[in-house]
């Protein structure tokens, strides 16, 4: 039995987790789930696995997640102590790391500390320290399985190849719900629109990066770390279909592509079963069904997201991280509908042109940038508001 902790249970990736945990109810079991303020869904969740480990933010949780962890025998632990506590407990060997954004570091990090396998899907925790995770999982020997759909391809598209004949890695991208808008017609877009993702289900804040594009643009950076490239080596195609995961191109000429359907639960089932494949029947590819696969170049100047994280990938230090949190806060705030989609990039390169903290390569230095690159956007949200 694989005994696995999800950090971030009741979130998209969380239930596509759980959805793969549940078939597969004879090789994993459910040690451990950290939800956040959706207490409703986390009850849920404790009465249909038991876990041994609840753990909930700082807040205090609803009558019912207290009834629903007495009933199934869980402890029910609280904040970024009982993260940590979860991420770290001896009992577990998988840790999926599904807390979206900041948040997601720390206890990422201590997952790695303790040499667990680590199924990544905060994409936020390379951007911010990548650096530092990857030097901290080769030295307790932690491994990281990239739940990410496009670096779970290249991870496969990887296997059994020498490193060195790598020519580059080709990321896809579908080019998300605005690929077909012009330039011009982005100022007016809504929120349901941004939302509105062709190919993928997923939540909020990633929905709106992909239709800014940062999301490619924080995944280059991730690919960066994940995989020890240069900038040079990591090339974006647009291919909206979304069968394409990515695809790694040798010195040869070869491209060795990964495909599957859109569906989370193939990447997060791979993390979880890793070197093994477990059968699925329900999750076969047609693909006469699918074609024409289409690839086409991005519009740099349509996205400006690209090159924003296309610099900060190249400057490393403060910048991936200024950049991360000038884009939580922007997004948030057009989440909220305090500012215009066009401004999400706005505030992202004018928090990028202030002065930061001095970084060096430590949690209390990053979590340091962090706190003033949010803090510097939220002033420029402000601003904009008050246009
Ligand atoms: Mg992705």
């Amino acid at each position: 039995m694989k005994k696995i902790a999800i950090l971030g249970s009741t979130g998209s990736i969380g239930r596509s987790t759980l959805a793969v945990a549940d078939r597969f109810a004879d090789r994993i079991e459910v040690f451990g789930l950290a939800g956040g303020r959706n207490f409703e869904a986390l009850s849920k969740q404790v009465r249909s696995f038991r876990p041994k480990v609840v753990v909930v933010g700082d807040g205090e949780p609803s009558g019912e997640l207290v009834q629903a962890c007495k009933e199934s025998g869980s402890t029910l632990a609280k904040g970024v102590e009982g993260l940590a506590g979860l991420a770290s407990d001896s009992n577990v060997d998988t840790v999926v790391s599904a807390i979206v954004g900041a948040t997601g570091l720390e206890p990422t990090l201590r997952a790695v500390q303790a040499g667990k396998r680590v199924a990544l899907a905060n994409k936020e925790v390379l951007v911010m320290a990548g650096e530092l995770v990857m030097k901290t999982a080769r030295r307790y020997g932690a491994e990281i399985l990239p739940v990410d759909s496009e670096h779970n391809a290249i991870f496969q598209c990887l296997e059994g190849n020498s490193r060195g004949s790598l020519r580059q890695i080709l990321l896809c991208a579908t080019g998300g719900p605005l690929r077909n808008r012009n330039r011009g017609e982005l100022g007016t877009v809504t929120v349901e629109e941004a939302l509105n993702h062709p190919r993928w289900n997923m939540g909020r804040k990633v929905s709106v990066d992909s239709a800014t594009m940062m999301n490619k643009g924080l995944e280059m950076i991730e690919a960066r770390h994940l995989f020890d490239l240069k900038s040079e080596q990591i090339r974006v195609v647009v291919h909206p279909q979304a069968i394409v995961h990515s695809l790694v191109e040798y010195v040869d000429g070869s491209v060795i592509a990964q495909l599957s359907r859109a569906d989370m639960e193939i990447p997060i089932q791979y993390c979880l079963s890793y070197p093994e494949r477990w059968a699925d029947e329900n999750k076969h590819l047609d693909l006469t069904a699918v074609s024409p696969l289409e690839f086409y170049e991005p519009d740099a100047g349509k996205f400006p997201a690209l090159g924003l994280a296309r610099a900060a990938l190249e400057s490393g230090g403060e910048v991936p991280i200024v950049l991360n949190a000038a884009d939580e806060v922007a997004v948030e705030a057009f989440l909220s509908g305090e500012i215009g989609f066009v401004d999400i990039m706005e505030v992202v390169s004018e928090v990028l042109q202030k002065e930061m903290p001095e970084f060096s390569n430590n949690l209390e230095s990053i979590i340091g940038i962090d706190h003033q690159a949010r803090a510097v956007a939220a002033d420029v949200v402000m601003k904009l508001r008050e246009r």
